[in-house]
């Protein structure tokens, strides 16, 4: 943010704001909401302010607004009030009139000034950050929770004030109002949530904020999590122990559970609501294998008419899955859900969904344990695999065509990212290391001398050398011999 000049001053004032109904009813959703942003971005015209940031929340609002040395903070929080309110009383829903900013309650925070700071600073920062993962191998259980309903609304208001936080505190970083650094701490903040559960948001927005400079957009989060750190937390037949705010004080409770053995090292507890469901996600590391003494190189191409081909330098390939059963499943799933949708019944078509997705999980775990247990047993050290990355960005500059087809591919078919995501985490555990791979080109050029040519039959033939072979077997030989690509993120995590 630039200070901006006037005649006679220099200024950089900044706002943040938050206001919420009566008694913090959620009723900040759907039309409402889109009313109440309109509202707010029209009274910031009028006055010449700019909305930096307005995060609108169920219950709350906050605004991060620009002004003048002219305009008192007061009058900011009573012009987008008195306008809101009174559009309300006359308009909208009935509902809405009676408890909605009436009376609404208005806190206000020195925004304070800031320059903002060089970004690829901040992305080196991120790099940095990635780096310093923990040791060892990541492993996630889940936990079904048995709350008592009290402890269950516990749990759900923990959750959305942590999602909440963390919108806030990402937004605010990004509108850089409060410092990137270590002197803007829990303290300075406010939130009912234990310390311990306000030290782990922050650190969340954080990576949010961290995240949105890649994504080029600031990520809002929706879905209600609640996060707790290591020290924090106990599992032991069947009762989990954590710290929760209560009445605003840090209290401990216990809520019952599934009896589970843990192996390795307590990460971050992650709860969640599931379909109705209380569900607790424990990360856990487990110490990192010994790398194998094995020099030989996987290359794995993965397909639709052949799910997944591997070859093994100097051993040849192996084709796994079968692409033909795949598919009639896939079209067997999707006429039934075709039908269930002309009888409208949604519900059916949501269980036959669930259905597929887990069959196609189970396809996926089988075929990644054949591959990598083949690769073990090929005494093979590296498996390389087509990169999935920038499947989201839509095409790279670097493979214009080939990914682009290969992207629509991904997108309308067979889950590939989570294969990928299975035989890395396998291979992984066996010590074998997984490489990503640029996949432009890898089924079009020739093995031998590396032009390009289009297979028009079940052989490949090289127009250039005569080079002949199997059609699926191109991409993975191509695969196995190309440079792993550097600056790999595996993992991210995304709340
Ligand atoms: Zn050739």
């Amino acid at each position: 943010m630039d200070y901006q000049h006037e005649q006679h001053t220099v200024h950089l004032i900044v706002y943040h704001i938050i206001w919420c109904p009566k008694r913090r009813r959620h009723l900040l959703q759907g039309k409402l909401a889109e009313r109440l942003e309109q509202l707010v971005r029209e009274v910031a015209q009028e006055n010449a302010w700019e909305v930096l940031r307005l995060a609108i929340q169920p219950d709350h609002v906050h605004l991060f607004i620009r002004t003048n040395p002219y305009t008192l903070p007061t009058d900011i929080a009573r012009k987008i009030k008195g306008r809101s309110s009174h559009v309300r009383r006359r308009g909208i829903s009935a509902v809405a009139q009676t408890a909605f900013l009436v009376d609404t309650q208005y806190l206000l925070q020195h925004g304070g000034q800031r320059q903002c700071r060089n970004h690829t600073e901040l992305y080196r920062e991120a790099e940095q950050d990635m780096s310093r993962k923990p040791k060892g191998l990541q492993n996630t259980l889940q936990v079904r929770l048995y709350p008592t309903p009290l402890q269950g609304h516990l749990l759900m208001a923990h959750c959305q004030e942590y999602i909440g936080t963390v919108n806030v505190l990402s937004s605010a970083l990004d509108a850089d109002v409060i410092p990137h650094d270590d002197t803007f701490s829990t303290k300075d903040f406010v939130a009912s949530l234990p310390s311990c559960v306000k030290n782990q948001a922050l650190r969340d927005a954080r990576s949010v904020f961290k995240r949105s400079l890649e994504l080029d957009c600031l990520p809002v989060l929706k879905k209600p999590i609640c996060q707790w750190n290591n020290q924090n937390w106990q599992i032991s037949h069947g009762t989990l122990t954590l710290p929760v705010c209560l009445d605003g004080k840090t209290q401990q409770i216990q809520i019952a559970c599934a009896d589970v053995a843990l192996e390795g090292l307590p990460g971050i507890l992650r709860i969640k609501k599931k379909r109705g469901k209380w569900i607790a996600d424990l990360t856990m590391t487990i110490p990192a294998p010994k790398p194998v003494e094995q020099d030989g190189v996987m290359g794995i191409d993965l397909g639709i008419k052949v799910p997944a081909v591997a070859y093994v330098v100097g051993a040849g390939s192996r084709f796994f899955g079968n692409g033909r059963y795949q598919r009639q499943m896939r079209r067997r799933f999707y006429a039934r859900r075709k039908k269930l949708q002309k009888a409208k019944k949604a519900r059916a078509v949501k269980k036959s969904q669930g259905k597929e997705t887990r069959w196609m999980k189970d396809i996926n775990h089988k075929l990644s344990r054949q591959i990598v247990n083949h690769a073990h047993q090929q005494g093979v050290g590296t498996i390389k695999i087509e990169t999935l990355q920038g499947i989201r960005k839509g095409t790279t500059s670097t493979s214009r065509g080939a990914s682009a087809r290969k992207n629509n591919r991904m997108k309308n078919s067979w889950s590939f990212s989570q294969l990928t995501a299975f035989i890395t985490y396998k291979a992984e555990r066996l010590g074998i290391k997984v490489e990503q791979v640029d996949p432009a080109y890898t089924s079009q050029e020739c093995p031998a001398c590396s032009t390009r040519n289009k297979a028009a039959d079940r052989t490949y033939v090289c127009a250039e050398c005569g080079w002949i072979g199997h059609r699926d077997m191109v991409g993975a030989i191509n695969i196995s011999r190309r440079a792993g690509l550097s600056g790999e993120r595996r993992g991210a995590v995304g709340a």
